[in-house]
């Protein structure tokens, strides 16, 4: 089957690869000049699979009203009169239910763990320290009473002096440190990495198309089954497209009678020398919503959780997120060294659950909406894609039109 992945992120990526290991003939079209040019840049390159609560949660709704009125340093979920804001805030209110939270965080967490199988599975069958690892395991810390009681009811719970001994550089922490939640077999690795190893392995053993710096527009679906693809360049034929196009799929979806509630929750990230004091193993702050990450020369320190943010505030959120890391962990990272500023949006749904399915059109699947955890759960959301399309039948031919190449 002749099938096109739209959006070359981690997500595109990662399902372009699951479906041509099926025998399928597999294209990539993405507006950028490259792979992970949109989210997933420069983000927490953690892959998080023992930690993965949803935003929503009841501890959110009480602090509601410090992150509407942006009296909480790391998250600011700025009012605005937008509508789909408005929807996607009432969701994500309901969401908020602890009965609702229960489910979403065991999808979560179940998609998780698929996750963690087939990523252990592409280590295997990619060559090898293709996809190596810089940083080994993770701690998530707890800094207040509230997060350390929380965090005591869970296996992977480790006491204060346990936290010191994971990660002998948190001695120089400043902030508090009561306990956290320790995941060997959690792992970072730079995203950029991770999606030009596929984009290899894809061109390398499939002969795979990529079509980069070409936009879609629309996907038309055919009556015989098939889409035609309308670019800004040219058209495609496809068996079946996967939209997989993080924050942007809206304008496409719409047509084909879909709304989706996602929203862009903003994050901003910084990349900067390493010290010999920098841990090896990630570290996640939940208080601060920040993550620490080794990526072998350099630290990637990412977070905060920001709704309409104005433009001319990106600057003051960039600041504080380096003078809060330089405060809380002085010698995390070489402060005084160069420093690459990034800022994006997480594609998130109110629920915090990607939306993994086929569409009422025949052919088209959404692979959207993986919001805070998209890198972690790539593997596993391109897995359940793939579970649904199945393997590629011989001579499937694509009848009534042509492809064209760019
Ligand atoms: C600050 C920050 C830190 C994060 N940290 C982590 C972390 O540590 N671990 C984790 O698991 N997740 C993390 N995330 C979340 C993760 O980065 C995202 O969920 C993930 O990158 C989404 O991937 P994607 O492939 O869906 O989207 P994208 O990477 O945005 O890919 C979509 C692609 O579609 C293309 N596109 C869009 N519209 C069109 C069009 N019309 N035509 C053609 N192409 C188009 C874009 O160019 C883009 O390349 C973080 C996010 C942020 C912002």
């Amino acid at each position: 089957m002749r099938i096109y992945v739209l959006g070359a992120g981690v997500v595109g990526v990662t399902t372009a690869y699951t479906l041509a290991c099926l025998g399928h003939d597999v294209s990539i079209i993405d507006k950028a000049e490259d792979v992970a040019m949109g989210a997933s840049w420069a983000n927490g390159a953690q892959l998080s699979f023992s930690y993965t609560d949803p935003l929503a949660s009841p501890a959110t709704l009480k602090k509601l009203p410090a992150y509407l009125l942006g009296l909480d340093p790391a998250t600011q979920l700025r009012l605005s009169a937008n509508p789909e804001y408005i929807r996607w805030g009432l969701l994500f209110l309901r969401n908020c239910l602890p009965d609702r939270f229960r489910v979403n965080k065991s999808e979560r967490l179940k998609l998780a763990e698929l996750s963690e199988v087939v990523f252990k599975n592409f280590r295997d069958e990619f060559p090898k320290g293709a996809l190596k690892q810089t940083g080994k395991g993770k701690l998530v810390i707890a800094q207040t009473d509230q997060e350390l009681q929380a965090m005591k009811t869970k296996p992977q719970f480790i006491d204060r002096d346990e936290c010191l001994g994971a990660v002998p550089s948190l001695r120089h922490w400043t902030g508090d440190l009561k306990g956290g939640l320790f995941a060997e077999e959690d792992l970072a690795l730079d995203t950029q990495i991770y999606c030009r190893a596929f984009k290899q392995i894809l061109i390398q053993k499939w002969d795979t198309q990529f079509y980069f710096e070409e936009t879609v527009k629309i996907v038309s679906p055919q009556s015989d089954g098939t889409q035609i693809i309308i670019t800004d360049k040219t058209e495609h034929r496809s068996d079946s497209v996967i939209v997989c196009l993080g924050n942007d799929p809206k304008p496409l979806l719409r047509p084909l009678g879909l709304r989706l509630p996602l929203y862009p929750i903003q994050g901003y990230s910084l990349t900067l020398p390493t010290t010999p004091d920098s841990p090896v193993m990630s570290v996640t702050d939940l208080k601060s919503k920040m993550v620490y990450a080794n990526l072998g020369d350099k630290m990637r320190i990412a977070g905060f959780v920001d709704a309409n943010q104005k433009t001319d505030r990106i600057e003051d959120r960039l600041t504080l997120l380096k003078t809060t890391a330089q405060k809380n962990w002085p010698n995390v990272a070489d402060f005084d060294g160069p420093i690459t500023q990034w800022t994006n949006a997480r594609p998130m749904m109110p629920s915090g659950v990607p939306v993994i399915r086929q569409t009422k059109t025949k052919g088209i699947y959404l692979n959207l909406g993986h919001g805070s955890l998209g890198y972690t759960f790539a593997a596993g959301s391109a897995k359940k894609i793939a579970t649904m399309i199945g393997h590629a039948r011989k001579n499937t031919a694509i009848t009534g039109g042509s492809h064209h190449a760019a």
